[in-house]
């Protein structure tokens, strides 16, 4: 193994994504045991509400009062369920894919303010699908864009 390929996995490993010297390489698919929740892109997930012009907007944060696209993503994609996923982007950055029992493969599209760490967010069609996951600890398949 040549040296650069030692610090890049040395980074890596310090980065959390471990696994590489045990593959020889290449392989950037990890396992990786995250907290998984659900969300929807209705108001209370999304913490967006109307404005009297009935425009949607935000109800809280940095943007509070700005427009907000109900249905988009952060990375300005269209939420589809059963396949957008939030995660913390500076450990799983947009374009991650992962595959999580009980929901499939999804990727990394989103973000959200509490999805820190290990947590990630799975989006659902229906508030009440979201609900019905709950928030399970799940042993994620990860590959890393
Ligand atoms: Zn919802």
């Amino acid at each position: 193994m040549g040296i650069i390929k030692r610090v890049i996995c040395m980074l890596a490993v310090a980065s959390l994504i471990v696994g590489c010297a045990s593959r020889g390489g290449l392989s950037r698919t990890e396992y990786i045991t995250l907290e998984a929740t659900g969300y929807c892109k209705c108001q209370e997930c999304c913490g967006w509400k109307r404005n009297l012009l009935m425009q949607s907007v935000y109800a809280y944060g940095d943007m509070k009062g700005e427009k907000k696209k109900i249905g988009q993503t952060a990375s300005g994609t269209k939420a589809k369920p059963g396949h957008t996923i939030a995660a913390d982007t500076t450990i799983f950055p947009f374009g991650t894919r992962m595959k999580v029992p009980g929901y499939g493969w999804g990727t990394v599209e989103d973000r959200g303010g509490a999805i820190k760490g290990n947590k990630i967010d799975l989006f659902f069609k229906t508030h009440k699908q979201a609900l019905e996951w709950g928030r399970q600890t799940v042993k994620v398949e990860v590959v890393m864009p």
